[in-house]
C-alpha cells in the first residue's frame, strides 16, 4: 500500500508513520515529491492495522498498490530507473540506447578479442558471451566455464566494454560475479527463485531474461524477487516467447516495450537474436525495437557464424552488426534518442 502524507507534513510526521509501518512488520520506501511525501509499505499485510495508520497526524490517505509486483511498479516510483553499468559508465533507462553485443558463447580467446574490438568500434557499450551455457541437449557445447570468464575479463581490459554473462546456478554466483559487470539470468532460469535471490545479493546489475512461457506479471514478479533483496539494478530483457509459429525460433512481442513503460520504471532491453532465431531478421527487429522505445539491445555477433558452436544461425557478422548500428542510430535519432 501507499501512504500519502498531507502537503504540510514535516519530517517528524513522516518518520512517525514510517516507524508505525515498520513496527507492523512491513518495509518502507519513502518517496519525497516536490509537494508531498508518499511512503510505500511493502510486505505481508496480515499484521497491518490500516486504520491506526490512517489516524496518524498528517496522513491524507492510504491507497493499495494494485500491481502484484510493488518495488518494480510505477505506482511506487513514477520516474524511470537509471541503471549504470561499469566500467562503461553507461546508464540504461536514459535517452541513450545501450547495445550489448558478442557471441552466444565464449569459444576461443582470439576470436573473442576480435569480436570485442569490432563491436566496440561499432558503438556497443557492452560485450556479451556465455561461459556457462544452458543447453537443451547435454551433448552440445556447454561453455568454457572460468576459462571463458577470464577471456571476457581480458576483453574488458582491452576495450572498456561492460561484460554481460550468464550465471546458471547458486553455487556459481560468487565466481561469475567476480568477473561480470552485468549478471545475466537466462530464460530457462527466470522461475529459479533461489537463483534470483542469490544473484540479487551479489549486488551487481542484472539482465533478467523473460522465460518463454512466462506472463508479463510473472516476469515482473521475478524482478520483484531481486528488488526485494535490496537490488534495484534490474534490467528487463525480452528474448521471445514460444508460440505455434515455426518460421521463427521464438516470437518476439515488441508490445512488451510500451507495456513495461506503462507499468514499471525498470529499463527494457530487446534480444532480437533469440527473439527470431534468424540473422536476416535481426537488423529489422533492432530498428523496430528502438522505434518502439526500447532502452537497449542484446545482439549475438560472431566472427564466423557458420562455424559458431552455439546459435550461429542467429548471429550477425561484425560487418552486418556495424551496418545495423548505423541504421539503428538513424531510427534512434528519429524518435529523440541516440545510440
Ligand atoms: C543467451 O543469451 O545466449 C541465452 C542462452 O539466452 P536465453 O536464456 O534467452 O535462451
Ligand atoms: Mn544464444
Amino acid at each position: 500500500m501507499i501512504v500519502v502524507m498531507e502537503s504540510g507534513a514535516t519530517q517528524a510526521h513522516v518518520d512517525h508513520v514510517i516507524k508505525m509501518i515498520q513496527s507492523m512488520g512491513l518495509r518502507t520506501h519513502p518517496i519525497v515529491g516536490t509537494d508531498r511525501t508518499v511512503i510505500a509499505a511493502i510486505g505481508d499485510k496480515r499484521q497491518v492495522d490500516k486504520s491506526a495508520i490512517e489516524q496518524a497526524p498528517f496522513v491524507e490517505q492510504i491507497v493499495p498498490i494494485l500491481a502484484p509486483y510493488k518495488r518494480a511498479s510505477k505506482e511506487v516510483q513514477a520516474t524511470p530507473s537509471r541503471i549504470t553499468v561499469a566500467p562503461a559508465g553507461f546508464a540504461f533507462g536514459g535517452t541513450r540506447v545501450g547495445v550489448i553485443a558478442g557471441p552466444c558463447s565464449v569459444e576461443d580467446r582470439l576470436a573473442l578479442l576480435e569480436v570485442a574490438a569490432a563491436v566496440k568500434e561499432a558503438g556497443a557499450i557492452g560485450l556479451r558471451g556465455g561461459a556457462f551455457k544452458p543447453r537443451t541437449d547435454p551433448y552440445s557445447f556447454r561453455g568454457l566455464g572460468e576459462a571463458g570468464l577470464q577471456i571476457l575479463a581480458e576483453a574488458r581490459e582491452r576495450t572498456g566494454l561492460s561484460i554481460c554473462t550468464e550465471v546458471m546456478s547458486v553455487t556459481e554466483v560468487d565466481l561469475v560475479a567476480r568477473y561480470a559487470d552485468i549478471l545475466q539470468i537466462g530464460a530457462r532460469n527466470m522461475h529459479n527463485f533461489n537463483l534470483l535471490v542469490a544473484v540479487a545479493r551479489a549486488g551487481k546489475p542484472v539482465m533478467l531474461k523473460r522465460g518463454w512461457s512466462a506472463t508479463f506479471d510473472e516476469f515482473l514478479l521475478a524482478a520483484e524477487y531481486m528488488m526485494n533483496e535490496g537490488n534495484q539494478q534490474i534490467i528487463l530483457c525480452e528474448r521471445g516467447i514460444r508460440t505455434h509459429e515455426t518460421y521463427v525460433r521464438n516470437t518476439l512481442p515488441l508490445a512488451i516495450v510500451p507495456a513495461v513503460k506503462k507499468k514499471s520504471h525498470l529499463p527494457i532491453v530487446i534480444d532480437p537474436s533469440h527473439g527470431t532465431g534468424h540473422a536476416y531478421m535481426v537488423p529489422s527487429m533492432c530498428r523496430a525495437a528502438v522505434a518502439a522505445g526500447a532502452d537497449g539491445l542484446l545482439i549475438e555477433v560472431h566472427p564466423d557464424p557458420e562455424h559458431a558452436l552455439t546459435d550461429g544461425a542467429q548471429s550477425l557478422t561484425p560487418e552486418t552488426f556495424a551496418a545495423t548500428m548505423r541504421e539503428v542510430s538513424r531510427v534512434a535519432e528519429a524518435v529523440g534518442r541516440s545510440v
